[in-house]
């Protein structure tokens, strides 16, 4: 029997030093970066911002003899990120070689967002950050898959021509008899165009000009004038879902009446972390302090 009680003790102090390991780790990344945490703190997220802004989240899942061991990562980015992992490796070191790894990427992104904003690419709310294929609508049932490759993203990329369109075998032709104009320090669309011998279509509009600005919980696009909102009262939308196929609007004051009223979501200091009501992805807001 004492060695039981021992045995529960002796846990209980393990779990303890682990649980302020984990705690004062993430206090050196910094809370307001923490998306989710389990309740036995061996699963982590964290949401990192590159230079340019782009949102990525990193997935962290502690091992029971987590530092000895590395954690497993998860992560939605082109090429492998390996992590190096030494004993005396904490959360922060983590999270800045994911920080070098995103940096190393964004020659990646800079060329696919050229394409994103530019291009009729099919299906662009689902692509993931990893994606580095494009399918490109050139009109009339013809479509090219450009895929850059991550090493040298500036380089002639692989393609593949699909649809039924009757112009689709004279593009394939074009395509291969200028590919020796690809010129690396040319812009990529320009590229595209010059090996295509065609302007290629815009994107149809599909976005509605009137932008969203009411709140997605109240409706409304103003908190009413109320002393209690203090400094918030009467004010407009001042969140929104980081999510880019989603980015709804809300007041932080609503989404944290929200995040409090469903169970799943916790709480570390004055900060909720929780989902998007409309989809899913993570949320992070500070609970309203009214008095400030
Ligand atoms: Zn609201
Ligand atoms: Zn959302």
């Amino acid at each position: 029997m004492e060695r039981v009680e021992q045995n529960r003790h002796r846990a209980l102090a393990n779990f303890s030093s682990f649980s302020r390991a984990v705690y004062s780790e993430i206090e050196e990344v910094g809370w307001e970066h923490l998306v989710r945490l389990s309740e036995d703190l061996k699963f982590l997220s964290f949401r990192v911002l590159d230079k340019k802004k782009r949102v990525h989240y990193i997935e962290i899942q502690l091992d029971k003899s987590y530092p000895k061991s590395p954690p497993s990562i998860s992560v939605d980015v082109p090429c492998i990120f390996r992590l190096k992992w030494s004993r005396d490796s904490r959360l922060k070191d983590l999270l800045q070689q994911f920080q070098e790894h995103l940096e190393k990427l964004q020659e990646i992104w800079t060329i696919l967002d050229e394409i994103d904003k530019s291009l009729w690419v099919v299906d662009l709310n689902r692509l993931s950050c990893a994606n580095i294929c494009r399918q490109i609508n050139l009109g009339n049932d013809c479509f090219i898959m450009l895929c850059i490759h991550a090493n040298d993203p500036k380089s002639l990329p692989e393609c593949r021509f699909m649809g039924s369109g009757p112009t689709l075998n004279s593009l394939r032709k074009t395509w291969q008899r200028n590919s020796k104009r690809w010129n690396k320090d040319k812009p990529f669309l320009e590229n595209v165009a010059n090996l295509l011998d065609a302007e290629l279509p815009r994107p149809p509009d599909y976005q509605n000009s009137d932008q969203q600005v009411e709140c997605g919980i109240c409706y409304a696009q103003f908190l009413p004038v109320d002393d209690e909102l203090g400094a918030k009262s009467g004010c407009g939308t001042d969140y929104t879902c980081d999510n880019t196929s989603c980015s709804r609007a809300f007041h932080s004051v609503c989404l944290a009446d929200w995040l409090c009223s469903i169970t799943t979501t916790r709480q570390s200091f004055d900060v909720l972390f929780g989902n998007c009501p409309y989809c899913s992805e993570p949320v992070a807001v500070k609970i309203n302090n009214t008095k400030s």
